[in-house]
């Protein structure tokens, strides 16, 4: 029973280690890509990783308060999208 539990808490450690990697990791392109703004897919293309994966990052990054969602002009394929806009703080 100990060592299930033990590799449970291996998992979750592993997975939160991951999202925060992942947040960072957008939040850095997104600023340094700024003012130009890239979508979910193209962003997920960037960031090497789905564009499931990216929402569940984005999803995290506006929870916090440091991004907000806005339709905008995709820098990379030009289509009219939700994308993550840093906020001004
Ligand atoms: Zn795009």
């Amino acid at each position: 029973m100990l060592e299930v539990g033990a590799h449970y808490r291996q998992d979750t450690i592993q997975l939160i280690t991951a999202e925060r990697a992942l947040t960072e990791r957008a939040a850095e392109a997104l600023l340094a890509s700024s003012p130009f703004v890239r979508c979910f897919p193209c962003l997920a293309i960037q960031l090497r990783v789905t564009e499931r994966t990216v929402r569940d990052a984005a999803q995290i990054m506006v929870w916090r308060d440091d991004f907000g969602v806005e339709r905008r002009p995709c820098y990379d394929c030009n289509r009219i999208e939700r994308v993550l806009i840093g906020q001004k703080k």
